[in-house]
């Protein structure tokens, strides 16, 4: 199995910076690294964490009170574990303070992203970069892509593309600094156009989000030979995509699929699949990531699923330490399938806490969850789940597009959510109402964006 560029990648830049740096040099008490182990990845991610914290503390309000608060000292970051000691960041404060976290004059800003990513009801958030932050970022996603596509390819992007350094603009300069050509068509065409575009532009690999892909290959599937369009690879990002979605995916376009894992705080790419698809290797050149009892806020152990918690390692305007992503997930600890050895891997995220609701007697349920039934079904487009009351029980109501409208499917989605041990139990002991499904007309969920994942919480003051 071919391993991850991204390991050689990561390499290249810490040899570089023993070149380079004589304070670091020093800091590793060596001269040149030949083989890289992950105990040198480890020291390289200690020196820039002393790094980020010390310039935070100079240059950023909000860190300097929270410092000074909590008596972080940077001499007290002798080793990665002494990170617990530094407090949380959490989304909230970046909505109410934005400012506050900025490192640079407002003149030295590039680009300005002011965005909701917890659905409709969350604060308004606000992230800065420098022009040296976009190059940063774009250098992964140059990195990120390498996994799939080599020199040459065209990758066809179905971002938002309104205007300069946006995600659609960002990733394009990637494709290009990976030698590749990029074709940006945007979020606003029709399926229907998107495959004209294909058909235009030859692309050998698509970028999407999760719903936006599946979209367009349900729609047209059926109407045109998209294993005859020369896609190798499918790129999906920003939703969950369950084993039926890919199982889907691929056989619909003949190609392999990636999911890659982004956040806007973070720099929009993180993490990418590798051809092991059991998990993302992510940026460990510019993220250090935790996972923490979401409860507590603890550390967790490798392995035990938490809330991950990033810290950026190299962002000039609005450094982000230990900073609360809300994603639940894990970090895998062991070796990757690929061959990378000395990289780290995020498992998948199944749920963010925003997306889990309770029903019955307090069993949690999301998206995720009904996403692996739902789609197994080959006639679903997408569908959306409300919690209401009914007599006095939680009740499901699905409202699933589909491709082709019929009683059998509904009957069908009734069938596979009760297939649900948990779900059907819960039906079984007389706590939650049977679910109710209603089939939509083509097109209307089509405008929701990633807030529709959430669940839908109609039962407040009902009983
Ligand atoms: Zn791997």
């Amino acid at each position: 199995m071919e391993t991850i560029f991204l390991e050689q990648w990561l390499h290249n830049i810490i040899r570089q910076k023993v070149k380079e740096d004589p304070e670091y040099r020093q800091f590793v008490g060596k001269e040149s690294i030949d083989q890289l182990t992950r105990a040198d990845i480890d020291l390289y991610h200690l020196f820039k964490l002393r790094k980020i914290v010390s310039y935070a503390y100079q240059k950023s309000t909000f860190y300097r009170e929270l410092f000074n608060r909590s008596g972080i000292k940077i001499d007290d970051i002798r080793s990665l574990d002494d990170i617990a000691n530094i407090p949380l960041t959490n989304p909230i404060d970046i909505a109410q303070h934005p400012y506050q976290f900025a490192c640079v004059s407002l003149g030295d800003i590039a680009r300005i992203t002011t965005f909701i990513s917890s659905g409709t009801t969350g604060p308004r958030k606000r992230v800065f970069c420098t022009g040296g932050d976009l190059e940063v970022m774009t250098d992964f996603m140059a990195a990120g892509m390498r996994t799939v596509a080599t020199e040459g390819d065209v990758v066809q992007i179905m971002l938002p593309s309104a205007r300069p350094n946006d995600q659609a603009d960002l990733l394009a300069n990637g494709v290009r600094k990976m030698g590749g050509l990029p074709v940006i068509s945007g979020t606003s065409l029709s399926p229907e156009q998107q495959l004209t575009i294909i058909g235009q532009a030859h692309p050998t690999i698509l970028f999407a989000s999760v719903s936006r892909m599946y979209r367009i290959t349900q729609e047209t599937r059926h109407n045109h030979d998209l294993k005859g369009k020369g896609v190798k690879v499918v790129f999906v990002t920003s939703e969950y995509l369950s084993d039926s979605m890919r199982r889907q995916l691929q056989d619909a376009w003949n190609c392999d699929v990636h999911v890659h894992y982004g956040l806007t705080e973070m720099g929009l790419g993180v993490a990418v699949e590798c051809h092991a698809h059991n998990g993302f290797h992510f940026n460990e050149a510019d993220l250090l990531v935790e996972v923490v009892d979401p409860q507590t806020g603890a550390v967790l152990a490798n392995d035990e699923e938490g809330e991950l918690v990033f810290t950026t390692l190299t962002r000039e305007a609005m450094p982000l330490i230990r900073y609360r992503t809300h994603d639940i997930s894990k970090l895998i600890s062991s070796p990757c399938e690929c061959g990378a050895a000395t990289l780290k891997k995020i498992a998948k995220v199944t749920r963010r806490l925003e997306g889990i609701a309770r029903i019955g007697e307090g069993d949690e349920i999301y998206p995720a969850m009904f996403d692996e039934l739902i789609f197994s079904i080959p006639e679903v487009i997408d569908y959306q789940l409300t919690l209401g009351k009914e007599g006095g029980k939680d009740i499901l109501l699905f409202r699933a597009e589909v491709t082709k409208e019929s009683q059998h499917i509904c009957e069908a989605i009734g069938k596979v959510v009760l297939s649900h041990s948990l779900f059907r139990k819960s039906v079984e002991a007389k706590r939650v109402a049977l679910p109710k499904v209603e089939l939509v007309s083509r097109g209307t969920l089509r405008r929701l964006t990633r807030a529709k994942k959430l669940i839908i919480d109609e039962r407040r003051g009902k009983c």
